[in-house]
């Protein structure tokens, strides 16, 4: 998925990190429709942050790791994500 060169916006592995977790918690519907539309809901409700991926990757990262007020952001748009599939998931079970 991530090329070797390039930018990568790792608010993108932030959100999937978290979106297990919370559709486990939130007991939703993990069929990759509601993931991918849960994922994006919150992706549209949360500042880029994008990284040199080849070598800043990991260290960036661990730097944005540490601000815990990106990690409620982050948590915050997922739940509302989540929440908002559950509501209206594109499929009818
Ligand atoms: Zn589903």
């Amino acid at each position: 998925m991530a090329d070797s060169h390039g930018l990568k916006n790792i608010m993108e592995d932030l959100v999937f990190e978290k979106l297990e977790e919370i559709m486990t918690k939130l007991a939703s519907c993990q069929c990759e429709n509601c993931k991918m539309d849960s994922a994006a809901y919150a992706l549209n409700h949360l500042p880029p942050k994008y990284v040199v991926s080849d070598r800043g990757e990991l260290i960036s990262r661990t730097q944005y790791m540490d601000k815990g007020q990106y990690e409620m952001d982050v948590t915050m748009a997922v739940i509302n994500g989540v929440s908002k599939v559950m509501e209206h998931p594109r499929h009818d079970d």
